[in-house]
């Protein structure tokens, strides 16, 4: 099985419709970053902890040092073929990107992704529903090292074009959206930036791109928190960034000043999540939206925030964007407060309480979006609680919220 092969299939960069493509991610999944000098011949490759790379003599190292070293072992750091296979893996999931580049967290990541594009003086454009550390990087180090940030809505579409200064560098999208689900038009968008010559930087953990293809989208850079559908399973921290031919060096540089590396074991955990995270997405997909279409009919809720679903913002572009959804959701309660919230959160029985998702058990936490606004103001006719489903049986999921629900309702 050679990797030209599977080149071929993914470079072409055609949409060929949505079955074809995911017919095609689903054979990748299985075959991808499994490169024959990376496994030796066995089926996945090994573990290869490092941190010292030796060499037969002064020659060859001065050699090595002066060469390119993507792919060639050089030091620890550079990483090692178990860091390789997975970067390259999430490389061919995405057709039209150059390469992957692996972060010891998600954040890291949006972080490096960040830092490779803007510079002093520069401003970056990003949505009042993105996921909160990236606001605080944005209004933290970035504004220390004298980078601008303007909040917009994440619904503006095209008229992002309004908010483009002369300083305006580098759009970053979440779509999504962190906490309330806003969908982007990210062709929009990306028309406005490509016309104006701007960066686009897309959040692409909800989705991955096995539901939403960011860099075949136009997006410059695609960002997941490996940490949720890669890994799968709540005990590693990773992140990725996804990039085009153009961006690629300038990701790299930054990521080697910055001195980002991942553990070859964490690397190794992320590919064995890889190898299933189209069946586990398409059964939380699943299992989410039959949830969302339940809770949606319950007299306690005012609002699902399911991109599939119509009371969410932007579901039309969902619709036409997306190849299906994943597992995490918002609900809106009606009416109560605080303490009813936490009397329908408190005595679930299967969905634990804790930041994080991805993983295959269900969560629900309280969500408060209302204090990250700018832009636009959050107005809800109650709480809002999120909620990732896992893996578990849905009847029994819709049991365990019946009851919270019930409790709810003689809080409020
Ligand atoms: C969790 C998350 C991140 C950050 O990932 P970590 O690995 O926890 O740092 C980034 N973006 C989104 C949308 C997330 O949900």
């Amino acid at each position: 099985m050679g990797r030209a092969r599977r080149y071929a299939q993914g470079n072409g960069g055609q949409v060929s419709g949505s079955n074809d493509r995911s017919k095609a991610k689903a054979t990748q999944l299985v075959l991808a970053g499994r490169r024959k000098e990376w496994t030796r011949g066995i089926v996945s490759p090994p573990v290869w902890r490092a941190s010292t790379v030796l060499y037969d003599d002064v020659a060859s190292m001065r050699a090595n040092a002066v060469r390119d070293t993507h792919h060639r072992l050089f030091y620890g750091r550079r990483g090692t073929p178990t860091q390789w296979s997975l970067a390259d893996a999430l490389t061919e999931l995405e057709p039209g990107a150059e390469a992957t580049f692996l972060y010891p967290s998600g954040v890291a990541a949006i972080a490096a992704a960040l830092l490779s594009v803007l510079s002093p003086g520069d401003e970056l454009l990003l949505p009042d529903s993105a996921y909160e550390p990236t606001t605080a990087l944005s209004n933290g180090m970035l504004k220390r090292f004298g980078i601008k940030t303007r909040a917009y809505d994440p619904m503006v579409g095209a008229g992002i074009a309004d908010l483009i200064g002369d300083d305006t560098r580098a759009i970053f999208l979440e779509s999504p959206g962190s906490l309330t689900f806003e969908v982007q038009d990210v062709p929009a968008i990306v028309a406005v930036a490509k016309e104006r010559g701007l960066v686009t930087l897309l959040d692409n953990t909800w989705a991955t791109p096995l539901l939403f293809p960011a860099i075949e989208m136009g997006i410059d850079m695609s960002i997941l928190a490996c940490t949720k559908y890669v890994v799968g399973h709540s005990d590693v921290l990773m992140g990725s960034v996804t990039t085009t031919k153009e961006h690629w060096h300038a990701l790299r540089s930054t990521s080697f000043q910055l001195g980002q590396t991942v553990s070859p074991d964490d690397a190794w955990l992320g590919s064995r999540g890889l190898r299933t995270m189209g069946v586990r997405l398409k059964q939380h997909g699943e299992s989410a939206l039959r949830i969302a279409e339940w809770l949606r009919d319950q007299p306690e809720v005012a609002r699902v925030l399911h991109p599939a679903l119509p009371d969410c913002p932007g579901s039309e572009f969902f619709h036409r964007d997306f190849a299906g959804a994943s597992g995490l959701f918002g609900v809106v309660l009606k009416g109560g407060g605080e303490e009813a919230r936490a009397a329908l959160i408190d005595g679930l029985d299967l969905f634990g309480i804790g930041f994080s998702w991805g993983g295959f058990e269900s969560l629900a936490i309280p969500a408060d979006p209302e204090r990250l606004r700018k832009a636009v103001p959050w107005q809800a006719e109650g709480p809002l609680v999120r909620l990732q489903i896992g893996l578990e049986d849905t009847d029994d999921l819709i049991a365990d919220l019946e009851a919270g629900l019930a409790r709810f309702r003689a809080a409020a």
